[in-house]
């Protein structure tokens, strides 16, 4: 398949029988470390995929957007009226209405325009191909239109579109990640102040990489599991009188730990703070040029979640166990859980035994075969030259 950029720049062409005025591209990611925290008004540390989605746009002189995704290769138009309140547009152009929506509701000006979008962000496997699509289109109208609407104050809006416009009541790590990551760095934000850090994170210097494993497992009963795990965070930050679990700091878990009424709600509260003090071990350990020490933290993630959260399946932990077993110096399911994807801290040159000794684990099992990539950290939403 050709790249990614030109099959949005071709899209438009086609779709407009004319060139577009330029292309905006924004990433996938994968969190690092820091899964369920974000809720908790905790930490998370994504970092951006060299996956990306491509907007290829022209701007026109009327209030009205048409878009073309080569997923379906049909075209959606709507007016003005269409993104006046959430819920007329719907499917994947809802997406694209919704950023739309969210840019006229803040009062800037949005240009109307003609859109094309190609993607290599596979879908729905965790990898955020939702805010990648969200940053692209939001910076390819910041620029057309000449909007003054700084980086900083852009995951917002986009995490706008998506809970009030799309309906899926997503934080603001996606957008985040999407719009503000750093090539070689890693994205440290704080839930709580969205206050970000860039944290270094040169893993092709140290010669490593990260093993991106899809588990292809079926998401089971995740949109559920999600509002109960959350339901039960709330309720131990209340019973601990503190607004999040984040107000937790992890030396004080113990006595937090002997106040909360029943083994459930302890264990969550346990992944919840242990988890933020993991994240901030790694910011740590990678402010100090140490990627490889980051490893064991990442399998005490997978632990916590796999024992404690209760978010793992037993595909994710196969896999994960077998990338240990095959060298891997740490790995963690990463993601809302149920599911998704798997990531290895490897070293470069071993990236390949690992992905191969997790498919035969997956075929000896007799689960789906899973697919694979190695990432190094890539930059956030831009404008291609
Ligand atoms: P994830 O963000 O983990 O990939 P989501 O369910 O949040 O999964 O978002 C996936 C949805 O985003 C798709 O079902 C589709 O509606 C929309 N989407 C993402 N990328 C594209 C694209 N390139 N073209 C059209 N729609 C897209
Ligand atoms: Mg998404």
């Amino acid at each position: 398949m050709t790249d990614v950029a030109a099959r949005a720049e071709a899209g438009f062409r086609q779709a407009y029988a004319a060139p577009p005025a330029g292309r905006w591209a924004a990433p996938g990611r994968v969190n690092l470390i820091g899964e369920h925290t974000d809720y908790n008004d905790g930490f998370v540390l994504p970092f951006a995929l060299p996956l990306r989605t491509v907007v290829a746009a022209a701007p026109r002189p009327t209030e009205d957007w048409t878009v073309w995704s080569e997923l379906t290769g049909e075209t959606v138009d709507f007016d003005a009226d269409e993104v006046a309140a959430p819920g007329r547009v719907t499917g994947w152009a809802a997406y694209v209405a919704g950023v739309v929506w969210a840019l006229r509701e803040a009062g800037h000006p949005v240009p109307g325009a003609r859109l094309a979008v190609a993607s290599d962000v596979p879908l729905g496997a965790g990898l955020s191909s939702s805010a990648a699509l969200e940053a692209a289109v939001l910076t390819a109208l910041v620029d057309l239109g000449g909007l003054d609407l700084p980086a900083t104050l852009q995951p917002r809006l986009a995490q706008r579109a998506e809970n009030h416009y799309v309906g899926a009541p997503t934080g603001i790590m996606d957008q985040s990640a999407a719009i503000r990551c750093r090539a070689g760095h890693a994205l440290f934000l704080d839930c709580r102040t969205e206050q970000v850090d860039h944290v270094p994170f040169d893993l092709d210097h140290d010669g490593l990489a990260i093993l991106v494993i899809d588990s292809r497992a079926p998401h089971r009963h995740a949109d559920g599991e999600y509002a109960s795990r959350r339901a039960t965070c709330e309720k131990a930050a209340h019973l601990l009188g503190v607004p999040a679990l984040r107000d937790v700091p992890a030396d004080a878990l113990d006595d937090a730990l002997a106040r909360l009424p029943d083994d459930e709600t302890r264990r969550r509260t346990r992944h919840v703070v242990t988890e933020n003090q993991r994240v901030r071990d790694s910011v740590a350990l990678l402010r100090a040029g140490e990627i490889r020490r980051i490893g064991p933290l990442l399998t005490a993630s997978h632990a916590s979640m796999r024992d404690d959260f209760a978010i793992t399946v037993a595909e994710v932990d196969t896999a994960v166990d077998t990338a240990l077993a095959a060298g891997a110096l740490g790995a963690r399911m990463t993601g809302g859980g149920f599911g998704g994807c798997v990531l290895a801290l490897v070293e470069a040159d071993r990236a390949d035994a690992v992905g191969v000794a997790v498919a035969a684990a997956y075929a000896a099992r007799g689960y789906a075969t899973p697919t694979r990539f190695t990432a190094l950290p890539a930059a956030g939403a831009t404008r291609l030259a």
